[in-house]
């Protein structure tokens, strides 16, 4: 069949939207039709090269859409169910997915990428087989996805919504609750106020966390913030992030600092504004060549921790479909979170407002057919 992508041609230049063929689901292969897509700093990343990603691509990785036809032995969705995406295709094997870990799956971080997790690329053109973004490419009216890419959702679960948990809300929530284990009433920073870190909002709130700082550059970024549960705002334009957040906190700094932006200076201001016995979990990815410069002594001087955070040690098929309820319940707000939506074409507009910074969530929908 033939699909409209958005296409990753080459490095820093505008998005080609065009048609490409599509194969048909082969064995453990499941063809999704997208609702929507979210427009994530990854996407930007992978179009740098600060994420490797080997062009061309098809862009998108934070995807919901509909199962329309599946290969030969996919049992867990049929044609109809209606799924999210995962950005992390667990092979279900490996020691990582064996011991309840599948965001750190070998065979999925290990294997050259581009492809699906068989080593197939659905997607062509010309005789050129084309990439896909982290096994996924949900910038795309229809993809082909591996059978473990997929999470049901109950019927009537409203895809432009749920597209959110593959990635941004996965990452930022799951890095509270499963990757730090927040305590009700710790103290909180959050160091940007992007579709990840204001998730990390939502989920210190989740937690019962007493103070959540979020520290930004970006006034409307720290206002919105509130929204999703901040306390107090930080605007570290206005001077050391490191010394407001102290200040805020009669001197002793926080229990948890968590950053959404994979800047050293700002992984070290994490490690800096944290209390005795504090964590600080970077979540942002820095790139391969970045280091960071931190106090050693820090660590043992009051027992202090630094860990990163990869997908919020989501197990895909359980964490996913608790935020999904949690959702249901009103607990966690994902109707606030898309400040704007774009048509496929429109494609380039939604990464040049990412870029400025001018949305919460811009999300791509695409049109019923
Ligand atoms: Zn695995
Ligand atoms: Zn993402």
């Amino acid at each position: 069949m033939r699909t409209r992508a958005a296409i990753a041609y080459r490095r820093n230049a505008p998005l080609v939207v065009e048609e490409l063929e599509l194969d048909p689901p082969q064995t453990g292969q499941v063809l999704v039709k997208l609702a929507a897509s979210g427009v994530c700093h990854s996407d930007l990343s992978a179009i740098t090269g600060t994420i490797p990603m080997p062009l061309p691509f098809v862009v998108g990785h934070e995807g919901a859409g509909t199962v329309v036809e599946v290969g030969p032995g996919v049992r867990s969705v049929r044609p109809g169910d209606r799924v999210m995406l995962s950005f992390i295709t667990p092979c279900g094997r490996c020691r990582f997915c064996t011991v309840g870990r599948p965001n750190l799956c070998l065979s999925f971080w290990l294997q050259p990428r581009g492809g699906l997790i068989d080593g197939t690329k659905p997607f062509h053109k010309d005789g050129r087989r084309y990439n896909m973004m982290t096994r996924t490419g949900t910038l795309s009216e229809y993809t082909v996805v591996s059978e473990q890419a997929v999470v049901p959702v109950p019927p009537g679960t409203p895809l432009d919504r749920a597209a959110l948990l593959g990635c941004a809300v996965t990452t930022g929530v799951g890095a509270v609750l499963n990757t730090a284990k927040v305590e009700p009433g710790s103290t909180v920073a959050v160091l940007g106020a992007g579709g990840v870190g204001i998730n990390v909002v939502q989920g210190a709130r989740l937690a019962h966390a007493s103070r959540v700082i979020v520290v930004d550059r970006i006034a409307e970024k720290l206002e919105a913030a509130r929204r999703f549960g901040a306390t107090d705002c930080v605007d570290a334009s206005l001077g050391d992030p490191v010394q407001q957040v102290l200040e805020l906190t009669e001197g002793e700094g926080v229990d948890y600092a968590f950053e959404a932006i994979g800047n050293p200076t700002t992984i070290e201001q994490a490690f800096r504004m944290l209390r005795f016995g504090g964590t600080a979990v970077v979540i942002g990815i820095a790139p391969g060549e970045a280091t960071i410069s931190v106090p050693a002594s820090l660590f043992p001087y009051g027992e202090r921790r630094l860990i990163g955070s990869m997908y919020g040690s989501a197990r895909m098929r359980v964490d996913m479909l608790r935020y999904l309820q949690l959702y249901f319940q009103g607990q966690l707000l994902l109707d606030e979170l898309v400040s704007r939506t774009y048509t496929l074409d429109q494609v380039n507009e939604a990464f040049d407002d990412l870029r400025a910074g001018r949305n919460i969530r811009g999300v791509v929908v695409f049109e019923e057919t």
